[in-house]
């Protein structure tokens, strides 16, 4: 490991300043501490977010939740209080079956989204693919049984955030401070194209710490629910998982959210899958249709056809789930 000093920020101001002059920030150390051992990572200079009580903390509001970036998924899991439960229950599930009990306790929803993905290729100090500065992508014409089907073009990585798919689902927007002040993104914005030696997959620039995700109060009409599919039940990643929120009023769908994660680079909104519900009961027939166009545009490698098909019974599966939960209102019948 390569040496670097540690410094603990005692304001947000010091975290700021400390990014501007090239530190990097530490929060649960369960991503980067990992990349400096085996030498992915190198940062001369580290910078904890710890001590940083601004940082901390579920705050409910009038108009929805501020979550503070140090906020632990252990937090985000746990069996919560009130509206809670129901208005945050698919990003808890999704914390919920995110890593190991251990790992929750320390990984924190900041450093979650801005964990750096899981590709073998990546991840190996003897490799040079095109996201390291390579000229090109080793996964397309190797080992690529767990790469994206959606949206890939030089880089066929997937981000391997659990958390993230169900903020996109329900509408969230990143809150960051830098040295020019606040600047809050959509989930979707947030994450950019893969770019080759960039900082991390996402637009946050080197003087940025996250603050909150602040996530956007479901109407009560809405129910979200979060279907991981993985090869372990815990401490693995999801080989395709599925984030659906759907909003109801008499008997028809008014608002659906449906993103789908371990196919893409990002969380992978389905649109043409969410335009086949609203405006229907959730009937089989609809909800087959939205299963089936969940896909729409995807193309396999050589090994990962089978996420195509995986990724349809995902959806499938949390339409089910919703449908059950919203009773015989949701199919129209009764
Ligand atoms: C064995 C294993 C299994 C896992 N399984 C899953 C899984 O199933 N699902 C899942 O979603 N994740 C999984 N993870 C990933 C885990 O959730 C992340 O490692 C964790 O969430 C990262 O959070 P952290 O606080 O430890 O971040 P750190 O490791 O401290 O930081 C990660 C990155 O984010 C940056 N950073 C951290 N906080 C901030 C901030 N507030 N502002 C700006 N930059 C910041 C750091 O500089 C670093 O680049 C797994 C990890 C392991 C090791």
């Amino acid at each position: 490991m390569k040496p670097f000093t540690y410094a603990a920020a005692s304001s947000l101001e010091d975290v700021v300043g400390a990014l501007d002059e090239g530190c990097r920030p530490l929060a649960g150390g369960t991503d980067l501490l990992g990349l400096m051992k085996t030498g992915i990572r190198g940062p001369e200079r580290l910078v904890s977010l710890k001590s940083i009580e601004a940082l901390e903390g579920v705050e409910r509001r009038e108009d929805g939740w501020r979550i503070g970036a140090l906020t632990t998924l252990s937090e985000l899991a746990s069996p919560a209080r009130g509206g809670e439960q129901r208005e945050l229950e698919v990003l808890s599930r999704a914390a919920a079956e995110s890593a190991s009990p251990q790992l929750r306790n320390a990984a924190t929803i900041g450093g979650n989204l801005l964990q750096w993905p899981r590709c073998w290729y990546f991840r190996n100090w003897l490799t040079r693919c095109w996201l390291k500065g390579g000229d090109r992508c080793l996964a397309a014409g190797g080992e690529n049984r767990y790469h994206a089907i959606l949206g890939a073009a030089r880089c066929h990585m997937v981000h391997p955030s659990d958390p993230a798919v169900a903020l996109a689902a329900l509408d969230a927007r990143v809150e960051l401070r830098g040295v020019h002040g606040v600047r809050t993104l959509k989930i979707d914005a947030f994450f950019g194209e893969p770019k080759p030696l960039r900082e991390n997959g996402t637009v946050v620039e080197r003087d940025e710490v996250i603050t909150a995700v602040v996530v956007p109060r479901p109407s009560r009409e809405s129910r979200g629910v979060y279907v991981k599919l993985a090869e372990r039940k815990v401490w693995d990643f999801a080989l395709v998982s599925a984030a659906v929120q759907i909003e109801m009023t008499e008997g028809a769908v008014t608002d659906a959210a449906i993103v789908l994660g371990g196919v893409a680079a990002k969380p992978w909104h389905a649109f043409e899958a969410e335009g086949r519900l609203v405006g229907e009961a959730l009937t089989g027939t609809a909800m087959e249709a939205a299963a089936s166009a969940a896909t729409a545009g995807a193309v396999s490698l050589s090994q990962n056809g089978y996420k195509i098909e995986l990724a349809e019974g995902a959806v499938r599966e949390a339409l089910r789930r919703l449908q059950r939960t919203f009773g015989s209102e949701s199919t129209g019948v009764g």
